[in-house]
């Protein structure tokens, strides 16, 4: 599932290429994609709008529109989206599609949890998808005090603590891990139970983990059939450190990385060197 930078990779790259466009005609092929839309109600929000720009916020793209609407898009687990000569086959899937004039942009989704919404720019940050998001880690509101006074609320494992949108906006399975890693924390630690020194690396990694994974994405091609179906290229995926990498060597002591399950999601960790 795409975490922050593979989000800000999709909505960077679709800026490219359809910022400007006008949308001559919005299409709702499974209506459970955009639930508060019949596919005639999709269309009357989206038709004629020019696309002003494509930003993220949190895991969410957004797609900010001249008629001051905003459309929220969100791709869960396999969500993707494909430009294409007007007229072409749409790719299997697909759930909604864009026609942009002599383009169609089209979103697909095999597994069918991407979800999408339109509401007013002017309301965006009260929309219920992003209202209860935690501040975005790169803004200045993601101080250590934040994350302390968020840390010292909760009671729960700090690898579910990072995965909570509300506590630490951006993080998924895969960057969790890799802070954790690199803040020599263990994943099954109570929040709470954090000491300052600590809760100040975990800061520092979180920022050092995704900002390294948007340097990584730079080098993405910009491909206009596969926004955000292959976002590392076919062999160059990313060299985690612990994720990933059960039984393999810890890149820091040698150690053997376990994999443990909590809350149903797999984390990658090293017990020596993660206390
Ligand atoms: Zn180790």
């Amino acid at each position: 599932m795409p975490e922050l930078p593979e989000v800000q990779l999709v909505a960077s790259h679709l800026d490219l290429l359809v910022r400007g466009r006008r949308i001559e005609q919005a299409m709702l092929h499974r209506q459970r994609l955009a639930p508060a839309f019949t596919p005639e109600d999709f269309n009357a929000q989206l038709a004629n709008a020019r696309i002003n720009s494509i930003c993220r916020r949190g895991k969410h793209i957004l797609f900010d529109l001249e008629n001051d609407r905003t459309l929220i898009v969100h791709l869960r687990m396999s969500g993707r989206f494909s430009i294409a000569a007007e007229g072409t086959e749409p790719p299997r899937f697909t759930h909604a599609q864009f026609d942009l004039g002599g383009e169609t942009l089209h979103f697909s989704d095999q597994r069918h949890f991407g979800f999408m919404n339109i509401v007013r720019s002017d309301e965006l940050n009260a929309a219920k998808e992003l209202c209860k998001l935690a501040p975005e880690p790169f803004g200045e509101d993601f101080s250590v005090d934040y994350l302390r006074s968020k840390l010292k609320a909760s009671s729960r494992p700090i690898k579910e603590f990072l995965l909570d949108q509300t506590k630490v906006c951006g993080l998924g399975n895969i960057y969790a891990s890799e802070a954790l890693f690199e803040s020599r924390i263990d994943p099954r630690k109570r929040a709470d139970r954090l000491t300052k020194p600590k809760a100040e690396f975990l800061h520092s990694a979180i920022l050092a983990v995704l900002e390294r994974a948007i340097e990584s994405s730079r080098s993405v091609p910009v491909e206009p059939g596969n926004i955000g179906g292959n976002f590392y290229g076919e062999q160059d995926s990313p060299d985690w450190s612990v994720y990933g990498r059960e039984g393999e060597e810890c890149p820091a002591c040698g150690e053997s990385i376990m994999r443990l399950k909590q809350a149903g999601r797999s984390t990658f960790f090293c017990r020596r060197c993660q206390r």
